[in-house]
């Protein structure tokens, strides 16, 4: 019967598969930043990040089932969709960054990146950071030590993945002027790995520390990190997968923020507004080394229907502004969230920037003690309310806050106010 869906969801899904809410409601439509239940509630969207146009928007509707109807197919082919849409995103990165791969996810890109990295370079060791995820193929797993994914995971990595100190500004070792030495500490783990002569064959990181609740990074970090790896012959790997495509509001990608230009970026999540899509952008020199080393094929990546869904989504975005409106509801989002914390001592930071912000709750703000236990009900609260919003960081003590980036002000209002209620 209809009433057992979560009972049969959980029979037949594989328990590693949680769902987040002690009783979850079962979402039959959407629309921009709404999502209605079966019973007709509507709630408030801020987690998806894959809807960045919005649920169910009618152009990419109406763009993926006029292609249907002619066509789709193995990727293998020649057809004009996949053409233009990888010029287009290739238009999107800075030089030299123009050589494109189509996949159908983040963990793919990050896999495919290391690959790259490994191949083109010849040296197999990665160097990540400690707390990020970047996904649940083999290699992508492996450089995510995230202890909210997999509490084993620092104990268990394979050994040509090295780790250096999460670089959060907020809660890691090193804060203010001290916070340089995050990249020394990076740079000095680089060096002493070439000295042992396994000179890593890249460095990977988010631009902008998503995981960690959108945490800029310390001023400075990817470039002289870069230039580190660099050094040794290693590649650089940005992975935008969750903070790119425009959600950042000033800048379309992360990595601009710290005025750095890596030589792999991996794409995934916004680019199809929810139809599965990823890339993975390098130079032409990579591409061209790769190829002496490995092969590369995926059957849907960069297919008709997702070409044109990738397509499409540019376009949206562009017609729609949304980068700006990340700039605008974002900066009006975040002073609100910000006029909170002075009511709401439990508030200990508000980070992040455009429509992908992180309110870290904690206990005391001087000793920072995590309220994992408050953010876990404040959560159940705010569903109840009618908000979706949902717990990240190794601690899952900070609400990730990146709805569809249609959301308008009256929506962002929506949501501080119910906070402040769940709160209060
Ligand atoms: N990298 C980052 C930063 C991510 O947030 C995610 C997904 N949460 C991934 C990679 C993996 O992407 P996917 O779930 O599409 O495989």
């Amino acid at each position: 019967p209809e009433d057992d869906l979560l009972a049969r969801r959980d029979a037949a899904f594989a328990p590693v598969q949680e769902h987040y809410y002690e009783n979850p409601p079962r979402i039959e439509r959407g629309w921009r930043h709404h999502m209605v239940s079966a019973e007709g509630r509507s709630y408030l969207d801020m987690v998806n990040n894959v809807t960045p146009l919005g649920h169910a928007h009618p152009r990419v509707e109406q763009a993926i089932s006029r292609q249907l109807r002619r066509l789709n197919t193995n990727s293998r082919f020649h057809y004009a969709a996949v053409v233009q849409f990888t010029e287009r995103l290739a238009a999107l990165l800075p030089a030299p960054l123009d050589t494109v791969f189509l996949v159908n996810s983040g963990s793919e890109a990050v896999d495919l990146a290391i690959r790259l990295a490994i191949g083109a370079t010849g040296q197999h060791d990665v160097v990540a950071l400690r707390e990020a995820y970047h996904g649940w193929t083999y290699a992508s797993d492996a450089v995510s030590t995230s202890l909210q994914d997999n509490p084993n995971a620092l104990a268990t990595r394979p050994s040509w993945v090295h780790t250096v100190d999460s670089p959060n500004s907020y809660r890691g070792r090193w804060r203010g002027e001290q916070a340089d030495n995050y990249a020394l500490e990076a740079v000095q783990v680089i060096d002493e790995l070439a000295a042992s002569g396994r000179p890593a064959g890249a460095f990977l990181s988010e631009s902008y520390y998503g995981n960690a609740g959108g945490v800029a990074l310390p001023e400075g970090y990817l470039p002289q990190v870069y230039a580190a790896v660099r050094r040794h012959g290693g590649l650089a790997i940005a992975d935008e997968i969750q903070v790119g495509y425009g959600r950042l509001g000033t800048w379309f990608w992360g990595f601009e923020q710290q005025q750095a230009v890596p030589d792999i970026v991996c794409v995934a999540k916004a680019m199809g507004n929810g139809h599965p899509l990823g890339a993975v952008i390098t130079t032409r020199a990579v591409a061209d080394r790769y190829r002496d080393q490995g092969y590369f094929f995926s059957s849907t990546g960069g297919s008709p229907v997702s070409s044109v869904a990738g397509l499409t989504v540019l376009d949206t975005l562009r017609d729609e502004d949304l980068q700006g409106n990340a700039v605008r509801t974002g900066a009006h989002l975040k002073a609100k969230l910000q006029a909170l914390a002075e009511h709401h001592p439990i508030i200990g930071a508000v980070h992040g920037s455009g429509l992908y912000l992180g309110l870290e709750l904690v206990r005391d703000r001087h000793t920072l003690e995590p309220a994992t236990e408050e953010t876990a009900e404040l959560c159940e609260r705010m569903l109840h309310l009618g908000v979706i919003v949902q717990p990240t960081g190794d601690h899952l003590n900070i609400l990730k806050i990146k709805p569809p980036l249609c959301i308008d002000p009256a929506g962002a209002d929506f949501f501080a106010d119910t906070l402040d209620r769940a709160l209060t």
